[in-house]
């Protein structure tokens, strides 16, 4: 958090700088990103990312998309536009808040590149596949919002959420790993999980192994660590999982 000092902020250990929400789904060399934060950039350059095959994002805020202009590295030049998968209802904000992108008539400057992006629409429930991955898209309310997750195979993901709805909950059913966002432990948030409300939700899903993000700079890594029961990790930058 810019100008705190609080010992999360402060302390050296590598898994208390936390920067915001992006992941990726990776088989055989293919690779699907979910969402595209501001420090994502940085993200790729730290984990030595250098190719993107398809582009998931949850929901249209900022802490999730501002990020998108260096996709650009990743399609033009000759390459097939890099297929960039978002709900229906965000179209038309996102085309709106990127028209330099999306726009209809948009000129770039010669010598300049911006981001070469085949937008693609999913509606909740429904199977796309991403790169060639089997994804269902599953809609979460996120306060007066909604985001998207998703289930692939046996991985489940809630990004940003504070409820998971009985339809949802069913298209989850019986997948091992969760990732779920949590920012702390006490307060309810009106949209977000508190830690101890991700944990239940991991274990009304079912899931033998849960991974906490979005996490804010309230407790440590090793605090929730210690805070929560087997079968429960705070997720940090840079966490490989093996699915
Ligand atoms: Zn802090
Ligand atoms: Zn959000
Ligand atoms: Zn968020």
């Amino acid at each position: 958090m810019i100008g705190c000092k609080c010992p999360v902020c402060r302390s050296d250990d590598l898994r208390d700088q936390r920067t915001r929400h992006s992941l990726i789904i990776e088989s055989g060399g293919t690779r699907l990103l979910v969402d595209t934060p501001p420090e994502l950039r940085l993200q790729l350059v730290k984990e030595g990312i250098d190719s993107i095959d398809a582009v998931f994002l949850s929901h249209e805020h900022a802490d999730h998309t501002h990020g998108l202009d260096d996709l650009r590295i990743f399609s033009g030049g000759g390459r097939e536009p890099l297929p960039f998968y978002v709900a229906q209802e965000f179209e038309k904000e996102l085309k709106q808040r990127f028209d330099y992108i999306w726009g209809e008539g948009e000129q770039t400057q010669p010598g300049s590149v911006v981001p070469d992006l085949d937008m693609i629409t999913f509606v909740d429930g429904e199977p796309i596949s991403p790169a060639g991955f089997e994804v269902i898209p599953i809609a979460f309310p996120h306060g007066v919002y909604r985001s998207y997750g998703f289930r692939a195979g046996a991985l489940g993901v809630i990004i940003d959420g504070k409820s998971v709805t009985p339809d949802a909950a069913k298209m989850l059913s019986g997948i091992e790993v969760l990732i779920i966002n949590a920012l702390w432990f006490g307060d309810p948030h009106p949209g977000h999980f508190s830690i101890e409300e991700a944990v239940k939700v991991g274990r009304r899903l079912g899931a033998s192994r849960t991974y906490l993000t979005h996490i804010a700079h309230r407790a440590t890594h090793v605090e929730i660590e210690a805070g929560v029961p087997s079968g429960v990790s705070p997720a940090y930058d840079g966490l490989v999982i093996d699915l």
